[in-house]
């Protein structure tokens, strides 16, 4: 029997490991911290019985995920929830812009730019379940469905701003704006459109769910499956080089590439070793949750209903905010992102003190406290928030590696999205999932698709990991 061993037990190094017990591969999972997870785990992070998710919330591409699919993370408890409003942008002096699962009801609520909206996303959320597999994984690869994988990855090269030029109200251009600053590339950059066409498309084909009981059950799924294979899982072990894992056939590494050079960097051929180190990494996150007595007072009634809110303003000032925070320097007024998951979710509230999720985009390694700006911020929309809150928990750019090694200077990206990282990460090569090492390979988001809670890079680099035993 081949033996595996993962390293690190996020989302992909779960599914990596989920799909090679499944293969009859004997497979350990070691993890650094005590609870497995990394980037998807939920705790009581304010006050008893009130569930916060540490990091991801919203999962969009949680429920598109072919990983999650074929594994039948449901059959092992995990349940996806929908909010009545799938996004809202609150601005000044006007309403919300809000994003629903439908195209058409959506259109509706933007008036004038509704026709804009519908000829940009109706299509291609429609092509969006046929092509998840072509998208969340390599883009550059034979495509199976060329003309309709160009429709959505030709809008997908612009930058986000010339993308927005196609609406002509502040609200339709905030509400894409907000889900393309996700991306944390300044707004005029080539290819800033792609990841907010990539959430938006798949918001409108399977809406913005939370895990019931918390992102943690997703995970918690993986494990399940996992141990059901025969796979076993350490905690609380930090493996620091690889020749403690040498004894195993294969080594997957759920790994930032600081984190592959630091265990196994001497080993590397030296032309990866030098893509590794000059890989970048990109600005950094503070984030905030709060226990809130009665929910955030937001004025408008959209974002009451919302799972997902953006706090930003219109999109000049996003682009403005991102830019800054590229720069090195904090803005005034952050890009904040509120997650209300208890909308969906009733069970992470304790009576009528419910989770509120935020966190802002800040300058890499930011040292200070961006609290005080991100209530700021969140009170411009929601006058009375401060007076609610009867609990908080923060997360600063420097307690981020603390929490999880991957995240450098706070990125909770795991490198930059520039266009040559999005089209190639993390080094231009075909085979992105191998490390130059024989029988070694990275399988974090830091591999395509990139960011989210979807297991897709684990998915290739146990395809990968498998073809490398098979020859
Ligand atoms: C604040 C925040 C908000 C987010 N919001 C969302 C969201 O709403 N939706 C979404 O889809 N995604 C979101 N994400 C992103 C998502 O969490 C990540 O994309 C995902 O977790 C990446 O998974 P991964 O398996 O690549 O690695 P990670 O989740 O980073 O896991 C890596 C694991 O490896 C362990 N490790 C590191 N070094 C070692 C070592 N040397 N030895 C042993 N173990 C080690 C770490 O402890 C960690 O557990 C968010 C992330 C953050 C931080």
């Amino acid at each position: 029997m081949s033996t595996a061993v993962v390293v690190g037990s996020g989302p992909n190094g779960l599914t990596a490991a989920a799909l090679l017990a499944r293969k009859g591969v004997e497979v350990t999972v070691i993890e650094a911290a005590e609870v497995i997870g990394g980037g998807s785990r939920t705790a009581e992070l304010t006050l008893p019985g009130v569930l916060h998710d540490s990091c991801a919330a919203i999962h969009p591409m949680g429920v598109a995920s072919p990983a999650f699919e074929q594994l039948g993370l449901e059959q092992h408890g995990l349940q996806w929830l929908w909010p009545e409003v799938d996004m809202a942008h609150p601005l000044d002096e006007m309403p919300a812009a809000w994003m629903v699962r439908s195209v058409e009801r959506t259109a509706e609520g933007l008036g004038e730019d509704g026709t804009a909206w519908s000829r940009s996303f109706d299509s291609i959320s429609k092509s969006f379940p046929g092509l998840r597999e072509e998208i969340l994984g390599p883009i550059v690869h034979f495509p199976k469905q060329p003309l309709r994988l160009a429709r959505f990855g030709l809008p997908s090269l612009k930058s986000a701003s010339r993308y927005a030029a196609r609406f002509r109200t502040e609200r339709a251009r905030a509400l894409f704006g907000g889900a393309a600053a996700h991306s944390f590339s300044p707004l005029t950059d080539p290819m800033s459109a792609a990841i907010g066409v990539a959430l938006v498309t798949a918001g409108h084909a399977f809406g913005l769910p939370v895990a019931r009981g918390g992102s943690q059950s997703v995970v918690d799924a993986l494990e399940s499956v996992l141990l059901q294979a025969g796979g076993r899982i350490e905690t609380g072990r930090r493996v620091s080089d690889l020749s403690e894992v040498e004894d195993f056939d294969i080594v997957l590494l759920d790994l930032a590439p600081a984190g592959v050079l630091g265990l196994a960097g001497s080993r590397m051929p030296p032309r990866v070793r030098s893509a590794y180190s000059a890989y970048r990494y990109g600005p950094g996150s503070f984030k905030l949750d709060l226990a809130v007595e009665g929910g955030v007072p937001w004025t408008d009634e959209a974002c009451r209903k919302a799972g997902t809110v953006h706090v930003g303003g219109s999109f000049e000032e996003l682009a403005a905010a991102e830019l800054s925070i590229n720069r090195g320097v904090m803005p005034e007024r952050p890009f904040v992102l509120v997650a209300q998951q208890y909308l969906a979710d009733p069970s992470r509230s304790k009576g009528n003190v419910h989770p509120v999720w935020a966190y802002a985009h800040v300058p890499a390694g930011y040292p200070g406290d961006a609290s005080g700006a991100i209530l700021d911020q969140i009170e411009r929309f929601a006058p009375g928030l401060r007076e609610r809150i009867v609990g908080t928990f923060t997360r600063s750019t420097l307690e981020f590696p603390e929490y999880n090694e991957n995240y450098v200077d706070g990125d909770i990206a795991v490198g930059a999205n520039s266009a040559r990282q999005l089209v190639f990460r993390p080094r231009v090569t075909l085979d992105p999932y191998s490390t130059g090492i024989p029988g070694v390979f990275i399988c974090s988001q830091a591999t395509p698709p990139g960011g989210g809670v979807h297991g897709m890079c684990g998915w290739h680099a146990a395809d990968r990991a498998i073809r490398h035993l098979a020859a």
